[in-house]
């Protein structure tokens, strides 16, 4: 048998590529082989809807239980992979079997960091990732009253949002100044804080995690400065770690991230990397990787038609999305670094949009609860736009505000 496509990794970018590969017609046999126990899942879920309850797991697969036999894709889960011999256009799996490749993706995602302060390795501590990961948490908050959760990153403000609409008592810390500082201005993180504390969510914003202390069990984070935090539940929320191992033990070139061309081509032309783990050209963003839901979905996308005989360069606005409490946030483009904001509307209306700025031109738009020009941002974005104080009018289309 021709050794065919192999995938390494089972989340999204991996399963909406041999999906592409197959309804664009590639005929060569697919085998994902993930470490995951589960098959591939949509990972925003797990920190929202599901993790609430208020939505069945069937919703949170990417695939039906029959897809995978029905399109010739051979999934292997609970299946991880050592290493990547190229010589011999092999992976070879932990427990030493070989699999030959002609082709090989790389979609081995991200994990989350883990504390590295005392306690930490103390049970009773929740890092959220995988399915299971999720239904765990959805265990163990059943019988809180009170929750940590360490990190106000996306992970974190979505955790505690969930839990306090479950009836937990939640105290957020956080390292930074305030919520995503890296990707929003004080009027979004303001706002967005105030939303929560009106939620009676508590924050300790500027404040590190000195100790966990418990007996056998995590029962209270000491923060620095002597601040204790009782807790029937602990969350963290500190980051993702690439899972670029295996790609660098094999000298492909890294940085922050697998080094692709616009094809996921890496710096050996029989391995791809999409996903999470891909660093790639944006032609409008410039090189990045992004860790978000819609990237690993178009990315798994292009490369599948790409494999499948009908070479499709990536372009794409980044995007992502959030939901915390009854806000829904969108936001596309590329915000990091701006030079100004413009606001369209007023947040005490709890509906407006945050315009970035960089060079005089649209770089990114966040939309909370007010996504009605969604499309039109994209395409400012995508030109490069050069900005009119009329976007600011919500009286005006973002497209007549730049004509
Ligand atoms: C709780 C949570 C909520 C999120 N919410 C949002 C959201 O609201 N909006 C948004 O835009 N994004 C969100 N994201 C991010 C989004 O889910 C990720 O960007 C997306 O899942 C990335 O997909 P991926 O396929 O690249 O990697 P992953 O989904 O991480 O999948 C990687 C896969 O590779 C496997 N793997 C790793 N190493 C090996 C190995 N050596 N051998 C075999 N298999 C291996 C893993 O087991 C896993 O199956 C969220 C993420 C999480 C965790």
């Amino acid at each position: 048998m021709e050794p065919g496509i192999v995938i390494v990794g089972g989340g999204l970018a991996a399963a909406t590529a041999a999906e592409t590969y197959r309804t664009k017609g590639g005929t060569e046999p697919v085998t994902i082989l993930s470490a995951d126990v589960d098959r591939p899942v949509h990972r925003p879920p797990l920190s929202k809807e599901y993790l609430r309850g208020d939505e069945t797991l069937e919703k949170v697969y990417v695939h039906s239980k029959t897809f995978y036999e029905k399109n010739r894709i051979s999934l292997r889960v609970q299946t991880t992979v050592a290493a990547i011999d190229r010589v011999a256009g092999q992976v070879v799996l932990s427990g030493g079997e070989r699999v030959g490749y002609g082709t090989l993706v790389l979609a081995t995602g991200a994990r989350p960091r883990t504390l590295q302060v005392p306690g930490a390795d103390l049970p009773g501590i929740f890092y959220l990732r995988s399915l299971r990961s999720s239904q765990e948490l959805q265990r163990a908050y059943g019988a809180a009253g009170r929750a940590v959760v360490i990190g106000a990153g996306f992970v974190g403000m979505e955790v505690a949002s969930t839990l306090t609409q479950r009836g937990i008592a939640c105290t957020v810390v956080e390292m930074a100044p305030r919520m995503w500082p890296a990707i929003v201005p004080p009027v979004v993180s303001d706002f967005v804080q105030r939303y929560y504390s009106e939620r009676e969510v508590s924050f300790r914003f500027g404040v590190g995690v000195q100790t966990i202390e418990g007996d056998g069990h995590a029962e209270r984070v000491v923060l620095e400065g002597g601040e204790i935090l009782p807790a029937d539940l602990i969350v963290a929320g500190v980051g993702a770690v690439l899972n670029t191992d295996l790609a660098q033990q094999a000298g492909l070139q890294i940085e922050r991230g697998v080094v692709v061309d616009e094809f996921f081509r890496s710096s050996d032309p029989h391995i791809y990397a999409i996903g999470d783990i891909a660093n790639f050209p944006d032609e409008v963003g410039g090189r990045l990787h992004l860790e978000h839901w819609d990237n690993a979905l178009n990315q798994g996308r292009t490369l599948g038609q790409t494999l499948a005989g009908n070479p499709s360069r990536f372009e794409h606005i980044a995007y992502f999305f959030s939901d915390l409490f009854d806000l829904s946030v969108n936001m596309v483009g590329y915000p990091s670094g701006w030079d100004d904001v413009i606001v369209r509307g007023d947040p005490s209306e709890e509906r407006f949009t945050v315009i970035y700025v960089k060079n005089e031109q649209v770089r990114a738009t966040l939309m909370i609860n007010d996504d009605e020009h969604f499309d039109a941002w994209t395409t400012l974005v995508n030109a490069r736009q050069p900005v009119s104080s009329s976007l600011a009018d919500r009286d005006v289309a973002p497209l007549q505000a730049v004509s």
